[in-house]
């Protein structure tokens, strides 16, 4: 068996290369020949089943430790096909801090096919114990949490589900099989947003489901054929690529991370700061006996009084845009931004407030990376009261 590093680079062994081409080639052919009327054929059609797509989604399972992956156009119709295997009437416990775009699908589109939901803090076993009623079929949440970077643990909620006879669900986005394999901690399925890290370079948009039965594929695979939002052989092979980078990538994401922190921590703007790195808290606790990182993001309150928009549009290198997880650092406002879509007061709820700011770092030399920030926060003449 060889090591995770390595499995990034090669994924399983193709057969039908007949040119030695050392990656799979990007097959854009829609149909295929079937020899005979009733002949039994690998490949019929690219949205059943495309040979490039095929060797990401095989390298997804090997990666994530499961069954079987499939890769779908977006994140969220990878979401939207997980929430398929559900009939109406059936109920699911979703973390309260999931992506905005995940609670909108349940919100504005599940409900209406009679799915139900409870939404409630997943780091609070309590809460998740206490949600759980007779129609309850799966838990739903995000390792970390956005923007706040609050960590859930994977395998004490996939305790309370299987006690329960239900299925866990991670979207592992944040992390990737880099620094968390789910389904090893007790999780059942697997999404990504494969748009982040998996990509890793901002310019293809993909998701992935990971299953770790063959019962679970079946069920994802007929909702992925039979709704198909598939990933285009192009995309899929974006994604390979962006794959093959995914340890060497993410080792600067956490150094680089590492020592934004701690430039942070120096500076008086800041009044707080949130990355499950930091020692002292449960995150930190529980991130350090289920990951092999604490991430790329870490987010940050300036002092009340500074003004959060002046900071991170005289930012020069970092970039203000939505979206994380790629080579190039992206910084924005969540309260105006990823998490406008909430009323304030739900954000208040969640910690979201007009001082935080979230900085997905990307891979750029971190001197650079720190000297914008200090020349942005230098710019808001900033007076600690002694
Ligand atoms: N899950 C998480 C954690 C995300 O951050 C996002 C997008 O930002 C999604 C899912 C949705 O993915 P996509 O934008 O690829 O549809």
């Amino acid at each position: 068996m060889s090591e995770f590093d390595t499995k990034l680079i090669h994924g399983k062994k193709q057969n039908d290369n007949t040119t030695g081409a050392v990656n799979i080639p990007i097959y854009n052919s829609s149909t295929y020949i079937f020899p005979k009327v009733d002949a039994k054929v690998r490949w019929d059609y690219a949205r059943s089943g495309n040979p490039t797509r095929a060797y990401l989604e095989d390298q997804l399972a090997q990666l994530e430790g499961g069954y079987q992956g499939f890769a779908f156009a977006s994140g969220l119709s990878a979401i939207h096909a997980v929430l398929s295997i559900f009939s109406p009437g059936d109920h699911i416990i979703i973390g309260d801090t999931v992506y905005g775009g995940t609670f909108r699908l349940i919100n504005q589109f599940f409900k209406k096919w009679q799915l139900e939901f409870t939404a409630v803090d997943t780091q609070d076993l309590e809460q998740v114990k206490n949600a759980v009623k007779t129609n309850t079929k799966a838990i739903y949440f995000e390792t970390f949490s956005n923007p706040l970077l609050r960590v859930t643990s994977v395998r004490e909620v996939a305790e309370i589900a299987q006690k329960n006879n239900l299925l866990t669900i991670v979207d592992n986005t944040f992390l990737t099989p880099y620094l968390q394999q789910p389904l090893k901690l007790g999780a059942d399925i697997v999404v990504h947003s494969a748009t982040k890290y998996l990509g890793g370079h901002s310019d293809v948009v993909a998701g992935i489901v990971v299953a770790k039965n063959q019962e679970l594929a079946e069920r994802i695979y007929f909702n992925q054929n039979g709704i198909g939002a598939v990933l285009s052989p192009e995309s899929s092979n974006l994604i390979r690529r962006g794959i093959q980078t995914l340890a060497v990538r993410l080792d600067r994401h956490l150094s680089n991370t590492a020592k934004i922190v701690e430039f942070l921590q120096g500076r008086d703007e800041i009044k707080s700061i949130y990355y499950p790195g930091i020692p002292g808290t449960k995150d930190y606790q529980v991130a350090s006996l289920e990951t092999s990182g604490y991430g790329g993001i870490v987010s940050f309150e300036l002092q009340n009084g500074l003004d959060t928009t002046k900071f991170v549009e005289s930012l020069n290198l970092i970039q203000l845009a939505v979206s994380l997880g790629a080579v190039e650092s992206l910084i924005e406002l969540p309260y105006k931004m990823t998490h406008a879509e909430m009323s304030e007061d739900e954000q208040r709820e969640i910690g979201i407030t007009s001082q935080l700011i979230r900085l997905s770092v990307g891979i750029e030399s971190p001197n650079d990376l720190i000297n914008d920030l200090k020349q942005g926060l230098d710019l808001l003449n900033y007076q600690k009261e002694v």
